[in-house]
């Protein structure tokens, strides 16, 4: 497909501006460029069918099943949509005088009560923009704790095997070293080897619950102890609360901090690097710590941008990604006490259908039940007949259906991690397993041909490493180098 550029013709437009009916204005020399700039010109049909021929190349929730493990693509109800674009809140400034802004100071008050209903915390930000920046902010908050009691000897955060890689990142990040444990061969929290890392070095745990084989750790309440008699405080990585979201809480298996992903579990459309939402709640003795809390103090602008004096200070600006906050809201309302666990429930029970029809030739690294997801191994294939789990995600492009996570958790060979999320119907379900099941056998039958699927995407299979490191993402007039080769 050719770019806006290559398809530009010399002195057509598709603009509508109006003639100046001001006097011309002549910037000094030294303010303008040598170059006149370089843009496509194009009519606006022709640009409105190049972005609706970009739009059909990639793929979302609304063209299919979309079972990405971990990173909960469920659908998103359009009502979200409706509340976000109201110009209450789409037209506010932040620095706009408060008495202007009451509305959406409710909203972000009125979310916050619910998420630390939901969490078991006491106090809430909304302001971290992303998963990885919500952990960043959660584990200040654990340092600045530590700190504050004048107790530096605590410089180690443990974190078992089958975390987020997010998880020691930040854990780095914060300064600290990380400790790996291993998981049990059934995929839980050593205790023993939990036991034998903690000591008066221990800042702290970072856990996801359930872990990333789709596992609710039965152990949780001895886990967080061992953590607490050892001095460390625990972090709970809630970004995919999907499964335990108004039935089990964080703050009451014992964790001190949380956070949540409300672009995932709280229904906003994400991907491709679009807005999140990372929101933090922590317990009261860590609320001080908060980045500063706009919505709390009585009086004027001014003294609600005022951060708590030992505040870990902003992490970002103004109120973060405000919409994400009315589309989590919306949901939240939407569904309601009885809405927020039934679906919960549900994003189980599909998991388990999708596993227990899978099954039926895959081979889950895990028996029995799991949450909200679940992981394939391919080990065996790939062993004896060279079929990876590679080999099988392109072969589900060919069938319309977008792969599950591969190569993740990295505890699992030739993992495939689906997540078929509670908004899908049985039926749907139904349909993608046979696809899966298909594609299985048509890779058995023959491997060799396996290995060169998809067939009918416009790209097949890219150089994955040279994609991620040498991204070719701006064009170059007179084919310049990119920037950062
Ligand atoms: C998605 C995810 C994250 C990171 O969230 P981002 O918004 O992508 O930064 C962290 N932990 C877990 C378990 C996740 O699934």
């Amino acid at each position: 497909m050719k770019l806006l550029f290559e398809k530009s013709i010399k002195g057509t437009s598709g603009h509508y501006v109006a003639p100046s009916d001001v006097p011309e204005y002549r910037l000094d020399t030294s303010l303008l460029r040598g170059k006149e700039p370089v843009l496509p010109e194009l009519s606006e049909n022709d640009l409105s069918r190049h972005y609706t021929q970009l739009e059909k190349r990639s793929f979302g929730v609304n063209d299919g099943f979309y079972p990405l493990g971990s990173c909960t693509m469920k659908y998103n109800p359009k009502i979200n949509e409706v509340t976000s674009h109201l110009e209450g809140f789409t037209d506010v400034h932040p620095l706009q005088p408060d008495d202007t802004v009451k509305g959406c100071e409710e909203v972000i008050d009125l979310t916050k009560q619910a998420l630390c209903e939901i969490t078991g915390m006491d106090d809430m930000t909304l302001t971290p923009a992303a998963g990885a920046h919500g952990e960043f902010t959660g584990m200040m908050l654990i340092r600045k704790y530590h700190e504050k009691r004048g107790d530096s000897a605590r410089t180690k955060v443990i974190v078992p095997d089958s975390s987020h890689g997010t998880n020691p990142a930040t854990g780095t990040m914060n300064g600290f070293t990380v400790v790996s444990i291993p998981s049990t061969p059934d995929g839980y929290v050593d205790l023993d080897a939990l036991r034998a890392a903690v000591g008066p070095d221990t800042a702290g745990l970072m856990l996801t619950n359930p872990n990333t084989l789709g596992l609710f750790d039965r152990n949780i309440k001895e886990i967080t102890e061992i953590i607490h008699g050892a001095g460390g405080l625990c972090y709970y990585d809630g970004a995919n609360l999907n499964p335990v979201m108004g039935i089990s809480r964080p703050g009451d298996m014992g964790f001190d901090c949380v956070h949540l992903n409300l672009h995932k579990s709280f229904s906003t459309p994400h991907g491709g690097g679009g807005p999140g939402a990372g929101a933090v709640g922590c317990k009261e003795f860590l609320k001080e710590y908060l980045p500063e809390d706009f919505s709390e103090a009585e009086e004027g602008a001014k003294a609600k941008m005022e951060a708590h004096p030992d505040s870990v200070g902003k992490v970002r600006s103004f109120h973060g990604n405000f919409l994400v906050v009315v589309r989590a809201l919306t949901y939240i309302l939407s569904l309601g006490n009885e809405g927020i666990p039934a679906a919960a429930v549900q994003s189980v029970m599909n998991a388990n259908y999708f596993k227990v029809l899978l099954s039926k030739k895959y081979h889950c690294a895990e028996p029995g039940l799991c949450m909200h997801e679940f992981v394939i191994s391919m080990e065996e294939e790939h062993k004896e007949k060279g079929v990876s789990a590679l080999d099988i995600a392109k072969g589900l492009l060919d069938e319309g259906v977008h792969p599950p996570t591969i190569y993740f958790p990295l505890i699992v060979h030739e993992a495939l991690m689906p997540e078929p999320t509670d908004t899908e119907s049985a039926a749907t379900i139904e349909d993608a397993a046979e696809k899966f099941l298909r594609v299985y056998d048509k890779a058995m039958a023959d491997p060799e041909a396996a290995h060169s699927w998809p067939l009918t995407t416009v790209i097949g299979r890219p150089d994955e490493v040279a994609a991620a490191r040498r991204p070719h993402l701006r064009w170059e007039p007179d084919g310049e180098e990119e920037f950062g080769e």
